[in-house]
């Protein structure tokens, strides 16, 4: 029977042990038994799809968590990595070699360009940044040798949005692959595989998890990638999610579309209830329509994520007077977790870059990112507004 996605969230991917078990099981084991010498030799020869060797390679439990969340993404299949960084360093290093060619925007996670700029320049491939909101910038960029591009579909910190179904055919023209840091988006508003991204990385230290437990990140993508180039080098270089996180996140999986639809509805309901606000310079989240590209982000997904930003009048002084005078809101440098989290860029996660390039980032003094989690948002306005008196 075809099924809807919600219903996938639940259900995909379960594989039920001899004892029937409801909730899906912990296979806390490292190796696995064979009954005769010659079924353990048939295995090494070639493990069939549900059929394990060594958990670094896969396990039951983190097989069903592939399952499960690739296929609501939409990919044909996905290999669950200890971390987001895990996944965003396998799908680079596995994809690329000593000579190629990569194109990024240039607004992306922080570890996300060292691995870049650092990490893959040593291995001798050329890293081209762009300004990824520019259309023409990619059309520059993308060459015959270009063998991928990188891009954040909603940047960090400042939800710069990019118009990835332009990149898609900007790359594919030249034969390039698209990988997609997804972590913004959400896995609910993810518009990767509509759009026609060949790779989703997924970080589920965010939405997935969802509740500021575990680390974890998922590459979602064609078989043909992840059962080839990626689970080789995943597998032999140990970046391989552990059972109980793989537990966890699928558990997890089942309240997704409930928590996030709730978060985004908060995030749109206190960019509207901010936006105009005198102690305000301005307010964004992707598909409000403040956003300078609320039509591009309307045009891709239903939702701009969780998480808004807004910029104090006043810079950095009058910025941590309204953080120090929150009550509910916590300080922090995560997001998307339940609780609700304000978040200083230039000082915190975007503190060691150069002047220059927060100026061209538009991480300014003032500039706050919050995450909207569960909470009631009638209380997480009450408290931004009574800390923006402070301000
Ligand atoms: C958090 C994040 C990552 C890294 O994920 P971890 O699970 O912390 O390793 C990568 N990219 C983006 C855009 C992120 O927000």
């Amino acid at each position: 029977m075809e099924r809807s996605k919600r219903t996938r969230l639940v259900h995909g991917g379960t594989k039920r042990s001899q004892w029937g078990e409801m909730s899906e099981a912990i296979f806390l084991t490292q190796g696995f038994v064979y009954e005769t010498a010659e079924a353990a030799e048939a295995r090494f020869v070639k493990a069939g799809d549900d059929e394990f060797i060594y958990a670094r390679y896969g396990n039951p439990t983190m097989r069903m968590f592939e399952e499960r969340l690739s296929g609501y993404l939409g990919f044909e299949d996905g290999f669950a990595c200890a971390s987001g960084m895990a996944a965003v360093n396998g799908a680079l290093m596995a994809l690329t070699k000593a000579g190629d060619h990569v194109v990024a925007s240039r607004a992306l996670f922080g570890s996300c360009l060292y691995v870049l700029e650092d990490v893959l320049a040593r291995f001798g491939v050329e890293v081209t940044l762009i300004d990824g909101t520019d259309n023409a910038a990619w059309e520059a960029a993308v060459r015959d040798d270009t063998r991928l591009v990188f891009l954040e579909s909603i940047s960090n910190p400042t939800l710069e949005v990019i118009d990835l179904a332009h990149v898609c055919k900007v790359a594919h023209a030249k034969g390039a692959l698209v990988l997609c840091d997804d972590a913004m988006a959400t896995p609910v508003y993810s518009y990767a595989r509509a759009c026609g991204a060949d790779i989703s990385i997924v970080s589920t230290t965010k939405h997935v998890d969802g509740q500021g437990r575990m680390l974890g990140g998922m590459i979602c993508g064609p078989k043909e990638l992840i059962r080839g180039p990626i689970e080789a080098y995943m597998k032999h270089s140990g970046g391989a999610m552990n059972p109980f996180t793989a537990w966890t996140h699928l558990k997890a999986l089942e309240t997704l579309e409930l928590r996030v639809r709730a978060q985004a509805q908060g995030a749109m309901a206190l960019a509207e209830a901010l936006n105009g606000h005198e102690k305000l310079n301005h307010v964004r989240y992707p598909t409000h329509a403040a956003h300078p590209q609320h039509e591009l982000a309307r045009s891709q997904s239903e939702a701009g994520g969780t998480v808004l930003c807004f910029d104090i009048k006043g810079g950095k002084d009058a910025c941590f007077r309204f953080l120090n005078a929150l009550e509910i809101v916590l300080i922090s440098n995560n997001f998307a977790d339940a609780k609700t989290i304000a978040t200083h860029p230039a000082t915190t996660t975007h503190q060691r870059l150069p002047q220059e390039q927060k100026d061209i980032l538009g991480i300014t003094p003032g500039l706050v990112r919050l995450s909207v989690g569960l909470e009631d948002t009638r209380d997480i306005l009450s408290d931004l507004l009574q800390a923006l008196e402070s301000a």
